[in-house]
């Protein structure tokens, strides 16, 4: 028994036994067949009971995990129903005598390396779609069983290489109590999925599936980020301890789900979530979110190949708005580029994407795109509270020309009789810093800030957020990030106005008490998050935070932060 060390990616322990998934091994023999007909039948076939699986598949993601993450179902039955596609195959049945498999892997590698050359990063997807469902035929084909996580009935721990959408799509909660994984990190599909289905998680433990044989006892770990097999006695009592402990802690924060944010001295704080999609405000509402603090609008505009309509995006925003029944709902308006691009956009190369055409500073220079955005939101203020922000501004004549043109669409609006909420504050993301540092010349002209500090970090201590080779250099308890940080909140203070953070930072452990002792008034996080958030708050004193802020912000690291706020006031929040 050794521990596999990787990244904890979704809280919890689950302790059952090893579900090794592997995959299925293809044998394809090229045959020349004689009877064209039968073997197209049998083609056919297997194409039908694929369409049937993906169906069930669709259901099942369909009810356990939203519409949205049903949607690549969909994409994969068009990719079985697309004539091309199934003719091609056909032909080189007919034509060239070849046997099913083999005329459906040579159509599907050619299908495969055509949209993978594609510059397109949306065709370069449907690459990957065609390769899994191609997949399915031929395991029909050949008769070979594809895992299917659905028809998992006793309880275990998924032990994978990776885990594709459709294998989270399929797992069963009930039976399926943690997972782990060879490759991964915190931001990977298969993290984000199991924090949003509460199951324990362990990423990136690169020797999972070589280490751990099916059918062994496995503890998963994933708060500490630890895998181990086949554990003693003594060690599988600590963590059957350590699980109870987890789970009543988790029974006390879920008591707090219809309380508000109160610290121990009696300040209230509002704690809020970021959402990508409509779907996401389930689990806000669910985890006692007290408002949306950022709504990331891009992922309407990705993984498709247009522009969504102004239609499209006044559904998603009033959908959004209604089911938040009147909380504060912060949308921000159309954050690409950087790590996150629109192909269909066919903007230039950049030599770097995180400092160049990006945001708004892409909505400016393409004001079509960004007043149908504005439209969609102004017209669905009227069904809730909504609150809209730009992203990554950096001097203030970008706000001004930011705010002009809503305010001009405002009036448009208005001037076709449509309704438009006239209590709609306008605020900015502070995430570059060099409006951090002029926190208080935007006071003046803002209704909010809420800080980044996913960038605010990467710019001021300029590493790249996606380098793990500078991962060392993105610190957020660094005393540079906390005196930053202090400015914007003091600044905003100083003109009447509202703070919050929508960065990870906002729902780091660590960092709560600092962010409480600064004064931040809203903190935004992962849904999932808040409950604990909202009981780490309500044991801390906020003058007393305050009162260690001196000390804090002049130690010479972020190392030091850390330790000093874990031994003063750990003892509060630990398992
Ligand atoms: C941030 O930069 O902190 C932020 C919340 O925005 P994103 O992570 O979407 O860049
Ligand atoms: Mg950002």
């Amino acid at each position: 028994m050794e521990n596999i060390n990787g990244i904890g990616a979704s809280a919890g322990i689950a302790i059952a036994k090893a579900y090794c998934l592997e995959e299925p091994e293809f044998k394809i023999e090229k045959k020349l067949i004689e009877d064209a007909e039968s073997e197209l039948k049998r083609f056919e076939g297997a194409v039908n009971q694929s369409k049937t699986e993906l169906q069930k598949i669709k259901e099942h993601a369909n009810r356990e995990l939203g519409t949205d993450k049903a949607d690549i179902f969909e994409a994969h039955l068009l990719v079985l129903s697309d004539p091309e596609l199934l003719n091609s195959v056909k032909e080189k049945i007919e034509n060239e005598g070849l046997n099913a498999e083999v005329a459906m892997k040579e159509v599907a590698d050619m299908f495969v390396s055509m949209f993978e050359s594609m510059e397109n990063e949306y065709m370069k997807e449907r690459a990957a779609d065609i390769r899994d469902v191609t997949k399915r035929v031929i395991a029909h084909l050949l008769c070979v069983q594809v895992p299917n996580l659905s028809l998992v009935s006793e309880e275990v721990v998924i032990v994978a290489e990776d885990l594709t959408p459709s294998d989270t799509a399929q797992l069963n909660r009930k039976y399926v109590k943690g997972f782990t994984t060879n490759i991964g990190g915190r931001t990977s599909h298969s993290a984000i999925m199991a924090r949003s289905m509460e199951i324990p998680a362990v990423v990136g433990a690169k020797v999972v599936t070589t280490e751990i044989e099916n059918g062994a006892l496995v503890i998963v770990d994933g708060i500490d980020g630890t895998v181990i097999a086949n554990p003693s006695s003594e060690v599988l009592k600590k963590y059957e301890e350590k699980k109870t402990l987890f789970e009543v802690q988790k029974a006390e924060w879920a008591k707090l789900k219809n309380e508000r944010t109160v610290s121990a001295d009696g300040y209230h704080v509002e704690l809020a979530a970021n959402i990508g999609t409509p779907e996401d405000v389930k689990a806000v509402l669910g985890n006692g979110g007290e408002g949306v603090g950022l709504y990331r609008t891009e992922f309407l505009y990705m993984g498709r190949d247009q522009l969504p309509t102004e239609e499209e995006q006044f559904e998603a925003y009033r959908t959004v708005l209604e089911s938040m029944e009147g909380k504060p709902v912060v949308v921000r308006t159309l954050d690409i580029g950087g790590d996150k691009e629109l192909p269909y956009l066919d903007l230039p190369k950049e030599m770097n994407p995180f400092l160049g055409f990006r945001a708004l500073r892409l909505c400016l220079e393409m004001p079509d795109l960004f007043r149908t955005q504005l439209r969609a939101l102004l017209r669905a203020s009227v069904y809730g509270n909504l609150k809209i922000m730009f992203p990554m501004v950096a001097t203030l004549d970008e706000f001004r020309e930011a705010k002009n043109i809503l305010l001009e669409v405002k009036e448009q609006i208005k001037g076709t009789g449509s309704a438009v909420s006239d209590d709609i504050e306008i605020g900015i993301m502070v995430e570059i810093p060099s409006t951090a540092v002029a926190a208080d010349l935007f006071a003046k002209e803002v209704d909010f800030f809420s800080i980044g500090t996913n960038d605010l970090i990467q710019y001021t201590m300029a590493a790249d957020r996606m380098n793990e080779r500078v991962s060392y250099l993105y610190q957020p308890y660094n005393p540079a990030i906390l005196r930053l940080v202090k400015m914007v909140i003091d600044a905003a203070h100083k003109e009447g106005k509202w703070v919050g953070m929508c960065g990870e930072m906002a729902g780091d452990e660590v960092a709560i008490p600092i962010l409480l002792g600064l004064g931040l008034d809203e903190f935004s996080m992962s849904a999932t998050t808040i409950l604990q958030a909202r009981s780490q708050i309500s044991k801390l004193s906020r003058v007393e935070m305050s009162n260690v802020l001196e000390q804090i912000l002049n130690m010479k690291s972020a190392q030091e932060v850390e330790e000093l706020i874990k031994r003063k006031f750990f003892d509060l929040i630990s398992y």
